[in-house]
C-alpha cells in the first residue's frame, strides 16, 4: 500500500481495481491515432495495455489521517451495485472494506467522507447492502458534499434518458435520508491542513483536497485528468467533462502552476502509485510518479 507523509498527517491509497479499464478513443473523443501514436514509446505497455489496446487506470480511494480526524476521500465503484450500463461497476465484489481494514480504518474510524465530484466511481461505497437495505457504510461519518455539485445532479439525474444506473438512488439518498451529508462550500476547510478547493470543470461542483504539513504540500485532484496522457495532451477531454472548455482550462492552469514544484499531486484514476509531480516537457508536461514514503513513520 502506498502511503505519503505530511508532518503528522498520513495520506494512504486504498485500491478498489486497477487494471486495462478504458478504450482511448472513446474515453478522449477528441484525441487523434497520430496523437497517440507521438507517445507509444512511454505509453506501453505500462500505461496502454498493447494486449487489449486499453488505457490502464486505477479506481482508489485516498485515506487522510490527521492527528484528529480520519478523511476518506472518493469511495470507489462500491460492490452489488446494479450498473447495466456501465458493467465495469456492475455487480463487483472487491475487499476494499478489508484493504481499508488493512490500513487500520474499520468503517467506524471514518470522520469524514469527502467526494472529488459526484461520478459513479467516486460514489459506490458510500453505501453497503444491509438486509436488503442500502445503508450508509461509515456509521459515524459526515458525508461533506459540495452544495453546486449536489444541485447540478440532482437536476441532471431528473432528465429522462440520462442513465440507467441507479447510483443516485443507491449511494447517495441513503446517506442524505440518514441525515449524514452535508452540503459544503467547494472551499471548505476540513481542518487547517486539509481543504477545499474548487477545479471545476469535469463537473461544476468539482474540488480538490489541499494537504500542507511538515513542510510538504499535496492536491487531490480527482478527475481533473483520467490518465498522465493529459499531461502531454492537456486539451483532451475525457468523455465524461461536462464542461469540456472549462476542464480544459482548468487543467493548463494546474499544470502549469504546479509544473517544476514539489507539490505531490494525488489522483483519482493513475495507475500505481497514482500520486507524483508535474515536469514541465517539450512544451506541455509529463507526470514523475512518486512511491511514497514507506512502510515506516520517519522520525
Ligand atoms: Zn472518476
Amino acid at each position: 500500500m502506498n502511503r505519503w507523509e505530511f508532518g503528522q498527517i498520513e495520506v494512504f491509497r486504498v485500491v478498489e481495481q486497477e487494471r486495462p479499464l478504458l478504450n482511448p478513443e472513446v474515453l478522449y473523443p477528441t484525441s487523434t491515432p497520430g496523437g497517440w501514436a507521438a507517445h507509444e514509446g512511454w505509453l506501453k505497455p505500462e500505461f496502454l495495455d498493447p494486449v487489449s489496446g486499453d488505457l490502464v487506470m486505477s479506481i482508489h480511494s485516498f485515506v487522510i489521517r490527521t492527528p484528529r480526524h480520519t478523511i476518506l476521500v472518493d469511495a470507489c465503484g462500491g460492490n452489488d451495485k446494479a450498473r447495466p450500463g456501465k458493467p465495469r461497476y456492475h455487480m463487483n465484489r472487491f475487499p476494499y472494506l478489508e484493504r481499508l481494514a488493512a490500513a487500520g480504518v474499520t468503517p467506524d474510524a471514518v470522520d469524514y467522507v469527502v467526494f472529488t465530484h459526484l461520478h459513479v466511481d467516486h460514489v459506490g461505497w458510500s453505501t453497503t447492502l444491509s438486509d436488503g437495505r442500502w445503508v450508509p457504510t461509515f456509521p459515524r461519518a459526515k458525508y461533506l458534499i459540495p452544495r453546486i455539485e449536489w444541485e447540478f445532479w440532482r437536476e441532471e439525474y431528473s432528465r429522462p434518458g440520462f442513465t440507467d444506473d441507479p447510483y443516485y438512488e443507491d449511494s447517495l439518498l441513503p446517506v442524505l435520508d440518514a441525515g449524514q451529508v452535508v452540503f459544503v462550500e467547494t472551499d471548505h476547510v476540513i481542518e487547517e491542513a486539509v481543504r477545499l478547493e474548487s477545479l471545476a470543470g469535469h463537473t461544476p461542483g468539482h474540488v480538490g483536497i489541499r494537504i500542507t504539513g511538515g513542510g510538504r504540500e499535496g492536491i487531490m485532484c480527482g478527475d481533473l485528468m483520467h490518465h498522465p496522457i493529459q499531461c502531454a495532451e492537456p486539451e483532451w477531454n475525457s468523455c465524461f467533462c461536462v464542461d469540456p472548455a472549462r476542464a480544459a482550462a482548468t487543467r493548463r492552469t494546474f499544470l502549469a502552476r504546479y509544473a517544476d514544484t514539489d507539490t505531490l499531486v494525488m489522483t483519482a484514476h493513475f495507475r500505481t502509485p497514482g500520486v507524483g509531480r508535474i515536469a514541465a516537457s517539450g512544451g506541455a508536461w509529463r507526470f514523475v510518479f512518486d512511491e511514497g514514503d514507506g512502510g515506516n513513520r520517519r522520525g
